[in-house]
């Protein structure tokens, strides 16, 4: 696909930006060496204002274009890496034993950081950038904790963007939906307690395992028969382990532990309630007892309509076309910027690569001309210069 590549000259040392970080992975709020990386990068494109330990490890940039708009729009990329051991043989593979940039947030910050040198560069736009680069997207809340320490007020964002690489989809395209986008995503742990005791007395024990075993299957009716079969959710047991761990013990506890995904606020409470009554009455017609433990995590990560546009709009001017995307059922911490401020998150090609969190996973570089160029055009699109 055709791209107008608006940092054509860059795109090397975007590149080995991108490498290197990838070298380098850092999990979590632990990505000490990349936000120090990426500061010292903004300060020296001459950034107007670069502000580190915004929700612990981030990082924030500001770009002050020319004109007396008012206007401010933030760019967000994510800058963590994954707890996996990497199998892509690449000659820069991971040198951290058991971390990889397996979603290619590697990608994510180098794409923005070209942007931001870009627009450093050149200023052609009246109204200021706020560049946003966040910690723990991968399941710690980076993105919250950095609302949650007002970077919103702080920089007076406006409006927010968003981006993630998208394997199988061709290098150059893209693809958004407006509305729900990405699922909320909890967590549950469900411990189940009957009476433990000798494997060959059964008459003797309340047999922890068999009770298990039915709430694994009593759980899978939540999503076949109480949810509207219209909407969304996805219910899995990706856990169960017992006390014993001998062939002749009944075990006195399991545990169970799981993940709920849902698009709409009344299909996640319904999906809660159910988990709950379930494990209850269950546990309780075989004479255990459980404990549940539900977590919510990331909310539904919802695009908002007119941003979308605006999205849409820059997508078609780097590369010709922007696809409607699918739902997707996984999380995006980008949700709780979008909560606070209006703004759209957008999917960019990866082409023909193994799927993220995968251990063979790699960004593809030749993503980075529609990545960056972008960021670039939405900047200079939503906030034009006066001529
Ligand atoms: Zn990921
Ligand atoms: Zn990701």
């Amino acid at each position: 696909m055709p791209v107008r590549n608006r940092l054509a000259e860059m795109q090397k040392e975007i590149t080995e930006w991108r490498r290197d970080l990838h070298e380098n992975p850092e999990i979590l709020f632990d990505t000490h060496r990349t936000s120090a990386i990426v500061a010292e990068k903004l300060q020296g494109f001459g950034c107007d204002e670069v502000v580190t330990g915004i929700g612990r490890t981030g990082v924030v940039g500001v770009i002050k274009g020319k004109g007396g708009s008012g206007r401010v729009i933030g760019l967000r990329a994510d800058m963590d890496a994954l707890p996996i051991h990497e199998e892509t043989g690449l000659e820069y593979a991971s040198k951290t034993d058991g971390a990889m940039h397996a979603c290619g947030h590697d990608g994510h910050t180098a794409m923005l950081l070209g942007a931001a040198k870009y627009l450093s560069e050149t200023r052609n736009f009246d109204g200021t950038v706020v560049v946003i680069f966040q910690p723990a997207e991968e399941g710690g809340g980076g993105g919250k904790e950095m609302c949650d320490d007002g970077m919103m007020e702080r920089f007076g964002v406006q409006e927010v963007y968003g981006m993630h690489n998208w394997p199988g989809k061709p290098v150059g395209s893209f693809a958004i939906r407006s509305g729900a986008f990405f699922a909320a995503t909890d967590q549950f742990e469900i411990v189940i307690e009957g009476k433990g005791g000798h494997a060959a007395k059964p008459q003797e024990v309340v047999d922890t395992l068999v009770v298990t075993s039915h709430i694994i299957l009593a759980l899978q009716s939540v999503v076949s028969r109480n949810v509207d079969p219209v909407k969304q959710a996805v219910l899995s047991v990706t856990s169960a382990e017992s006390s014993s761990k001998a062939f002749n013990v009944i075990p006195q506890t399991a545990t169970l532990k799981g993940t709920v995904r849902t698009m709409a606020p009344e299909v996640r409470d319904l999906v809660e309630e159910r988990i709950t009554a379930i494990s209850k009455s269950t546990a309780e017609a075989f004479g255990a007892t459980v404990e549940i433990m539900y977590k919510r995590s990331y909310p539904v990560m919802v695009n908002h309509e007119t941003e979308t546009g605006y999205a849409i709009e820059a997508a078609k001017k780097v590369s010709g076309d922007c696809e409607e995307a699918p739902l997707v059922m996984g999380g995006e911490d980008f949700a709780f910027m979008l909560e606070e401020r209006p703004g759209a998150y957008i999917l960019v090609g990866n082409g023909d690569t193994a799927p993220v969190h995968h251990p063979k996973y790699n960004f593809n570089d030749d993503a980075i001309p529609a990545g960056a160029s972008w960021w670039a055009e939405l900047v200079e699109m939503r906030m034009p210069a006066a001529s």
